[in-house]
This record gives structure tokens, C-alpha cells and sequence, in this order.
């Protein structure tokens, strides 16, 4: 069974016209997987609603006056304006949300071997301040919380994101039961890159070959190095070649194959994966749905669940 985390808030914030941030892609991806696959009518996927995390969960993470400003309306416009999003009510109950979300896909990997989250992968949130679209880090709470489940002794987060999952590797540094490995475009934002336990940083216009080549390999040789009792992996599809913001010159088949690569991988080794669905932009949103869509569709396979029809 593929269980499924989603929560009809995640599309549910009002923007800007124009803004950066493909706010309607989680509604569409929703709506899309519902109706291929059927999901109301069948037994082998099942869909959860998360609860939101808490202020005090937050504040366990991240630093207590950035989040006692950030949710009552009280950074300094410059703080917001790094954060890329107008301050609202709805915006803070959606991050509460996907963050709990993300929680939420660890629990049921644990339970099923297997969640996917769709939404997730707010990883340049750091501890006192937010940045590019992210306000908590959703990956890096989970990961903590993760420690406080039987049976887990370190986890692995995986970030396949275009971009550098810089919040996630500061919050993190100095935590030796939390590997961090980040796979994303040298050339990317953020200009500066702290270190994660593991980075790999393409040139851009690396292509689906060279980027499952370099990625495949430093995978199979972190999963047998650490051994993580979790994986949660970030499976951004902002390193497809017509992405709005990435560099690289991934196709869409590329996109599959190392959603099948991390996801059988770690089945194949009996070790439970989280997966959130990280970045992705485009001014037509719906061109992101079925770029998402494949990593269920990798779920499934993976699990021996057939997919008809497919993409
Ligand atoms: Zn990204």
C-alpha cells in the first residue's frame, strides 16, 4: 500500500499576479492523480491529511524570536522580502501544515515502507531566518523527529533539488545521527553553499547520463556508508531542462529514472523513504503536474502496484 500525504490548503494562498511560485501546481497534481489512478475507488494508494506542527516543535528547530516574529506579523520587510511572499494568516497555517505533512510522510514510511508527500522540501530555511519560498525547514524537523521513532538511529536526507539545501545543512551540522546530501547545479541559487555531509554540484547543462551517472554512484556509496535507518528525499524536478529557475539539462525520462533509482534503491535495502515533492516552476503550472506525478508512479513500481494508464 502507497500512502499519500496531502492537505488542500497547500494551494490555498493568494498571490500576487505573476509571483514566482507555482502556488496552484499541488491542487492540480491532486486533482490529476485522482483522476488517473482513481485513487477514491482502490485500496493500494490511501490518501492523509496532516495535523499542523507546533509552534513549540518549531521552536525546537529554529530560533525562538524568528519564529515568534515570523508568525505574528512582525519581521522587518527585508526578512519578508527574503522569504519571497507577502505575510498572511494563510500563509503561516499552509507552512504549519506542509510541515506537518512532511512529519507525517516519515511516520507512514516508517508503518509502510513507502509515503509520498505532496508538498515539502522548504530547505533554505534556516535557523533565524527564511529565504527562497521557505519559511520552516520541513526536511530538517522531520529528520529530528524521526530520531524520536523506534528503530531510528540516523536518518538520511537526500535532496535531489536543483538548489543547494543550504538551511537543511546548517540546521543540521552538527547533528551526527542526520547525513545530509545534497545534489544540485553549482551555478544555482544560493550563491553560497555551506556544507552538507555530502554535496554534489554539477556543472549546468549537465545532461540526464552524466547527472544519474555522478548522482547513482555517490548514492550507492553514501547508502552503504551510513546505512540510515530513513531516508526522506527531496525530489525536486527543477532540474528539468526547461525549468524556470535550474540549470541543468534533465529530461523527463532522466527525472524518472533517479526517482526509481532513490526509491528502488532504498527498497531493494529495506530501508523506508519519506519523499516530498521539492521544487519545480513554471509560469503554466500545469506543465509541472505530470513532472510530479512520476514520482508516484516510481512509488508504485517500485512496489509492485501497476500503473495503468501511465504518463
Ligand atoms: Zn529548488
Amino acid at each position: 500500500m502507497l500512502p499519500l500525504v496531502y492537505h488542500p490548503i497547500y494551494s490555498d494562498l493568494e498571490l500576487p499576479p505573476e509571483h514566482r511560485y507555482p502556488i496552484t501546481k499541488y491542487r492540480r497534481l491532486y486533482q490529476f492523480l485522482c483522476e488517473q489512478l482513481q485513487i477514491a475507488q482502490r485500496q493500494d494508494i490511501r490518501l492523509y491529511e496532516p495535523e499542523p506542527i507546533t509552534v513549540a516543535e518549531i521552536k525546537q528547530l529554529h530560533c525562538p524570536d524568528y519564529i515568534d516574529a515570523l508568525f505574528g506579523n512582525q519581521l522587518p520587510a527585508a526578512k519578508m522580502r527574503r522569504i519571497g511572499f507577502p505575510w498572511s494568516q494563510q500563509l503561516i497555517t499552509r507552512t504549519q501544515l506542509s510541515s506537518g505533512g512532511t512529519r507525517l510522510a516519515i511516520e507512514k514510511a516508517m508503518q509502510h515502507g513507502l509515503c509520498i508527500h505532496l508538498s515539502g522540501g522548504y530547505h533554505h530555511a534556516h535557523r533565524d531566518f527564511g529565504s527562497g519560498f521557505c519559511l520552516i525547514n520541513d526536511l530538517a524537523l522531520a529528520a529530528r523527529h524521526a530520531l524520536t521513532l523506534e528503530g531510528i538511529d540516523r536518518v538520511m536526507i537526500v535532496d535531489c533539488d536543483v538548489h543547494h539545501g543550504d538551511g537543511t545543512a546548517t540546521l543540521l551540522a552538527d547533528d551526527p545521527q542526520i547525513i545530509t546530501f545534497s545534489v544540485h547545479g553549482e551555478k544555482n541559487f544560493p550563491a553560497r553553499k555551506p556544507s552538507s555531509t555530502l554535496d554534489l554540484a554539477l556543472p549546468s547543462h549537465t545532461n540526464s547520463d552524466d547527472y544519474l551517472t555522478a548522482f547513482g554512484s555517490l548514492l550507492k556509496l553514501a547508502i552503504a556508508q551510513y546505512q540510515p535507518d530513513l531516508v526522506i528525499y527531496d525530489a525536486g524536478v527543477d532540474i528539468h531542462r526547461d525549468d524556470e529557475l535550474g540549470y541543468l539539462d534533465v529530461c523527463q525520462a532522466g527525472i524518472y529514472q533517479r526517482d526509481l533509482l532513490v526509491l528502488g534503491q532504498c527498497f531493494d535495502e529495506s530501508i523506508p523513504v519519506a519523499a516530498v515533492i521539492g521544487g519545480g516552476y513554471r509560469h503554466d503550472h500545469q506543465q509541472l503536474v505530470s513532472l510530479h506525478a512520476q514520482l508516484v508512479y516510481a512509488a508504485m513500481n517500485v512496489l509492485g502496484i501497476p500503473v495503468t494508464p501511465t504518463l
